[in-house]
């Protein structure tokens, strides 16, 4: 079968691979619609992994809705021909990391994370290929109700559970005032997971892409603010009279961002992380430089240490429950993440399109889907 691949950082490509084989609880799954990943983009080109943790070629893309072709003898609740939502986060459920309540990280760190994952460890084949491996079909795949659009549904593997997890992880109390900082698909998706979790003023910081603004205003924020005009900071304490903020979701920015946002946040307030920090900043050590790997945090702005600003940083949750849940929201009309779909493709290798039209971030871009007929 065929599958586009990371065949070195920095390097993509079309590979040619066996279709792979279902264990006994797992199923083989054709995709109907899939959809690059931001993440896809960093994994590729920042070298986010140490390259001698990472396997390659690596068939990558993680945002699948498909038909099962093949089901293990072990599978129940699926077979030959149902049309499926696939998770971004595959868990191993009989996991010790499954009962300390972080499924994510089922078998080590990050090990929830199965498709396109470019760690050894943990990692396997993504979904741009003609097949793909779901492991644990029964708990990890979601029936596709057919009153859902495929390009909505797509959007539920990975956009909908991030960008909510971005308004879970902050903890939203009903009134609260939250800064969603970065407002691509993912931050498009913690506004309407801050709305829905009952924020009041939610403040939505924008860049270049001045249609992430009207979309980010009909998931439901209040106001705009444009880092490119200037520091976040001195904007959001203009809009508040100078109050800080209960929570800040950061789904986009540098490697210096949350230093930014906990220079916003009030004492006892959370920053909730949902951005893959591909890279990080220099950093100089009495004058020397050390390494590139530093995420800076403000020692001032965070009291010295006693601030009780708690900052927190996620994976999805994936699974079948999940997806259930959030097929719930888009049938009742909740949300819809199909605004998010600026650009359609069809057939596979127009899977090559979608994804350097991720890298490149075009200004009219949110969200590309790639349909396979
Ligand atoms: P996008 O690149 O589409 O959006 C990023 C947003 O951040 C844009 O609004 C961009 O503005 C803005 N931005 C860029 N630079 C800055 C800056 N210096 N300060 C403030 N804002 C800035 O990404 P996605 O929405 O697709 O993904 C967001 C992040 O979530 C990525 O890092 C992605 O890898 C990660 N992710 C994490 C997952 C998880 O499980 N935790 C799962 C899926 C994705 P503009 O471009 O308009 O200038
Ligand atoms: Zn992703």
């Amino acid at each position: 079968m065929k599958g586009f691949a990371m065949l070195d950082f920095g390097k993509v490509g079309w590979i040619e691979k066996d279709r792979p084989v279902p264990g006994p609880y797992d199923a083989i799954v054709r995709p109907l619609a899939v959809a690059p990943c931001t993440s896809d983009v960093h994994t590729v080109y920042e070298a986010a992994f140490p390259k001698e943790m990472v396997e390659f070629p690596r068939i990558i893309g993680h945002e699948a809705v498909g038909e099962v072709v093949e089901v293990g003898d072990k599978v129940e609740d699926f077979k030959y021909g149902d049309k499926v939502v696939v998770p971004a986060i595959t868990p191993e459920w009989r996991t010790r990391e499954v009962q300390l309540g972080i499924h994510q990280h089922s078998g080590g760190l990050l090990a929830g994370w199965k498709f396109s994952n470019p760690l050894r460890d943990g990692g396997k084949d993504g979904v741009f290929a003609e097949y793909f491996h779901v492991n644990d079909a029964d708990m990890n795949l979601a029936h596709l109700p057919d009153d859902i659009k495929l390009e909505s549904a797509v959007m539920a593997a990975d956009m909908m559970t991030t960008g909510f997890h971005g308004a879970e992880l902050a903890d939203i109390q009903i009134g609260e005032t939250v800064v969603v900082i970065g407002i691509g698909p993912v931050g498009l998706m913690s506004v309407a997971g801050a709305k829905l979790q009952g924020a009041g003023r939610i403040i939505a910081v924008g860049g270049r892409r001045k249609i992430t603004y009207d979309l980010a205003r009909e998931y439901g924020a209040s106001d705009i603010v444009d880092y490119t005009k200037g520091p976040i900071e001195t904007q959001v304490l203009e809009l508040t009279g100078g109050k800080k903020v209960d929570k800040v979701i950061i789904a986009g920015g540098g490697p210096d961002i949350i230093y930014e946002a906990v220079k916003i946040v009030r004492p006892g307030g959370i920053v909730a992380n949902v951005h893959y920090f591909g890279s990080g900043a220099d950093a100089y050590i009495k004058n020397e430089l050390k390494h590139r790997d530093v995420l800076y945090l403000g020692r001032v702005e965070w009291g010295a240490g006693m601030s009780h600003i708690r900052i927190v940083g996620g994976l999805c949750p994936g699974g079948r429950v999940r997806m259930e849940r959030l097929l719930s929201i888009i049938r009742y009309k909740r949300v819809d993440p199909s605004k998010l779909v600026t650009h359609r493709f069809r057939g596979l290798e127009r899977v090559e399109d979608a994804f350097y039209l991720m890298r490149e971030k075009p200004l009219k871009l949110v969200k590309p889907v790639v349909f396979m007929e």
